[in-house]
């Protein structure tokens, strides 16, 4: 069993190999073990995702509805107003999110949306939120200019393994995403980094993920493992079920390699029952995403979150900041009167 103190980026494939072919009580007692070595087993981080601009993305990722090259029949929606992006801060912070995670559609930022988006994480942070972007791919200077603005986490996932990623992605390498994210690393930011499990992968695959994390100069502070939501319309609408405990053995792994880390249990979660998210947070997920949609698909409601919460004994991990007088803070933030059309509120 791993040294539960220590953490390592020199893991070896075999070692991780070793670890998936766990019988499955041994590998949830070896991942629980290392959890409470880390973290209160009883508590887990809540965030709430929204789109901040959704669809049309020139990217082919072949799980993603906002692929501009699959018909899903997904309504396209132009960059948020910010005064609309804050309105749903606000109302996330209320339902007890803790972090509040911004994702939008592009293959990388534009100067002119920056200019917004970094509006954005200003406005977040006055109301006292932890702030989370996923735009795409950053250069040096995206990086260090969304860092200036206060972001703390940048969400950039790998989605599987170095090997099977050209069956998904065709649109750009490994080694940009690799690059991506250490901009971030090097502009001071947070990394939120995992993948997506249940496209078709071996596990060899799941393995290749795992270990290609874990081995990163520094983990993500947050990994968040997603189950395929199949969507009709993408290459991968009819791809075959995953077994639900390849996906709890692929949370598990993600705990003992990553021990520091949050574990998420993210895309998916609305298609488990009650008993298979109980198993994840067993297994060491402790941060999911609270709210009713989780980018373009459905996720449970916050309201039902909250029952099996409580039903597990499980409190939502405090983020403590000291708070401002909400109001006028966000005020500070809100855009004078649109004069182009680049925003639209998206609830209209
Ligand atoms: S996953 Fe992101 S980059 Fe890929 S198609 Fe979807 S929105 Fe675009």
């Amino acid at each position: 069993m791993p040294d539960s103190r220590a953490l390592r980026h020199d893991w070896t494939r075999q070692e991780v190999a070793a670890l998936f072919a766990l019988p499955f009580s041994d590998l949830l007692f070896q991942a629980q073990t290392q959890h409470r070595a880390f973290f209160n087993p009883n508590q887990v981080q809540v965030s709430t995702l929204c789109s901040i601009k959704t669809g049309a993305c020139p990217e082919d990722c072949a799980y993603c509805p906002q692929s501009a090259r699959y018909d899903t029949g997904l309504e396209r929606e132009k960059l948020m107003a910010v005064e609309q992006v804050l309105a749903e801060a606000q109302a996330a912070k209320h339902q007890g999110a803790t972090r509040f995670c911004m994702g939008a559609a592009w293959r990388s930022p534009k100067d002119k949306d920056l200019q917004y988006v970094t509006q954005m994480v200003a406005g977040v942070k006055a109301l006292g939120m932890e702030t989370c972007m996923t735009l795409g791919m950053l250069d040096t200077q995206q990086a260090q200019q969304l860092a200036a603005a206060g972001l703390d986490y940048y969400n950039h996932n790998l989605d599987t393994s170095p090997e099977f990623y050209g069956d998904i992605i065709t649109t750009r390498t490994y080694q940009d995403r690799l690059n991506t994210l250490a901009n971030v690393r090097e502009a001071g930011m947070k990394v939120c980094c995992g993948g997506i499990v249940g496209m078709g992968e071996a596990e060899n695959d799941r393995v290749g993920l795992l270990l290609t994390l874990a081995n990163l100069p520094e983990h993500p502070e947050s990994v968040p493992i997603n189950l395929l939501v199949k969507v009709e319309g993408t290459p991968l609408a009819n791809a075959a079920d995953l077994d639900p405990f390849d996906f709890i053995r692929t949370i598990a792994v993600a705990r003992i390699l990553m021990p520091r880390s949050h574990v998420r249990l993210s895309a998916g979660r609305e298609n488990m029952n009650d008993q298979t998210q109980a198993l994840a947070f067993l297994a060491g997920a402790n941060s999911i995403f609270y709210g009713e949609k989780l980018l373009t698909t459905a996720n449970p409601e916050a309201n039902k979150d909250r029952q099996l919460f409580a039903r597990l004994g499980i409190e939502p991990e405090a983020f403590e900041v000291p708070m401002e007088p909400v109001k006028p803070v966000v005020e500070q933030y809100l855009p004078t009167p649109k004069t182009s059309g680049l925003f639209y509120n998206a609830a209209n």
